[in-house]
């Protein structure tokens, strides 16, 4: 088999350019390596091409060749090819191929959109019972003028001339180890191996446009601080006719001045005189559900927690409802006047006896005892 001129096989001519040179060898090692061409003679072809150019590429080699065509100057030819080529050879190309962490996703193929986040504050209430409603949010969306392919409508996208479509290119380096070849994606097309002559007016060429949509969101009753509400394919559109991404509502609650959540349930503290401890009292207490009755009984202790059953918020995943504790605070008179001073007087007289059934009086005595 007589071998072909290295011009020939580059397809570039007896003038061309160190750079034209360049550019024609990565067209054809993309086309034809072994790894992404179809055609049945890509390995012959693609070291074809590397031989060509690694004579063509190197100022003497390549002046020889012109001198003495490919049987070299002392006539042995510029043999020895089959890998050998000063550190950048076809081994090189391939280890980057095959060995250099895997395919690089077609930036072609579909692609999910984004996922968004949006946070959303609600009172204490709204946090109880729910509630329906709409959020607007900025969201990249698929252009309609051109059905995000970004190309005028009418106008067709043309073959990258870079990357010859392919989206990538080689980039070579070299490093400790030895030169390696590495491929990125082509900046002239972004790595979709095409160009887009004719911009779509609306969106200039992306394929998206920035968008405020309106999304109609049902806040389950229950929900807690820090919950979240995923609104499956609400997010971003997605590229090359892939699916929308996912939205997530992150909830906020505002605190409560009175009322304090702790799971399904709700605390709060109430303020009882201490008349209305020592004798007794209904009281009206507030709840989220409206206000309800409690009975203190007399004797209350400060601190003394009551239930009120059914009270708290529902369950979000709808397992019941919680309740309501209440904790009552005695609180300590500031302000006497002068008769009210006699009567606590007069009842602090019988002091001891008044309050020696109560532990907490009786462990004193002893500790005094002690
Ligand atoms: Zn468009
Ligand atoms: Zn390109």
């Amino acid at each position: 088999m007589s071998k072909r001129d290295y011009y020939e096989v580059l397809g570039v001519g007896k003038t061309a350019t160190k750079d034209e040179i360049k550019k024609a060898y990565r067209r054809l090692a993309k086309q034809y390596h072994p790894d992404v061409s179809t055609d049945p003679n890509a390995t012959e072809k693609f070291k074809e091409v590397q031989e060509a150019y690694e004579v063509l590429s190197d100022d003497t080699k390549r002046q020889q060749y012109d001198q003495f065509g490919h049987a070299g100057p002392q006539g042995g030819g510029f043999g020895g090819f089959d890998g050998d080529f000063g550190g950048f050879g076809f081994e090189d190309i391939f280890s980057s191929f095959f060995g250099g962490g895997g395919r690089r996703r077609d930036p072609n193929a579909p692609r999910q959109g984004a996922d968004l986040q949006y946070s959303m504050v609600l009172s204490f209430e709204e946090a109880i019972f729910g509630k329906e409603t709409e959020i607007e949010i900025p969201s990249d969306e698929t252009c309609d003028t051109c059905h995000g392919s970004g190309a005028k409508p009418g106008t067709h996208k043309d073959t990258c001339s870079h990357c010859g479509g392919s989206g990538q290119v080689s980039v070579q380096q070299n490093t400790p180890f030895g030169r390696v070849v590495n491929r990125r994606a082509c900046e002239h097309c972004q790595g979709t191996g095409q160009i887009i002559k004719e911009k779509c007016t609306k969106c200039h060429g992306a394929g998206k446009v920035r968008k405020r949509k309106k999304i109609s969101i049902k806040i389950p009753a229950g929900i807690d601080d820090g919950q979240q509400i995923r609104l499956s394919g609400k997010g971003e559109a997605g590229a090359n006719g892939g699916p929308h991404g996912d939205l997530y509502v992150v909830v906020r609650v505002r605190s409560h001045e009175f009322f304090e959540r702790n799971g399904d349930d709700i605390y709060c503290e109430m303020p009882l005189t201490f008349t209305q401890a020592a004798l007794g009292d209904e009281v009206e207490v507030p709840t989220v559900h409206g206000k309800v009755k409690l009975k203190i009984p007399a004797g209350t202790q400060s601190g003394t927690e009551f239930r009120l059953k059914g009270k708290g918020a529902p369950n979000v995943r709808g397992y019941g409802q919680g309740d309501q504790y209440v904790i009552v605070r005695v609180v300590t008179p500031t302000k006497l006047n002068a008769k009210q001073k006699e009567l606590l007087r007069e009842l602090a007289n019988g002091g001891e006896d008044l309050h020696k059934d109560h532990s907490l009086f009786a462990k004193l005595k002893r500790a005094f005892k002690g």
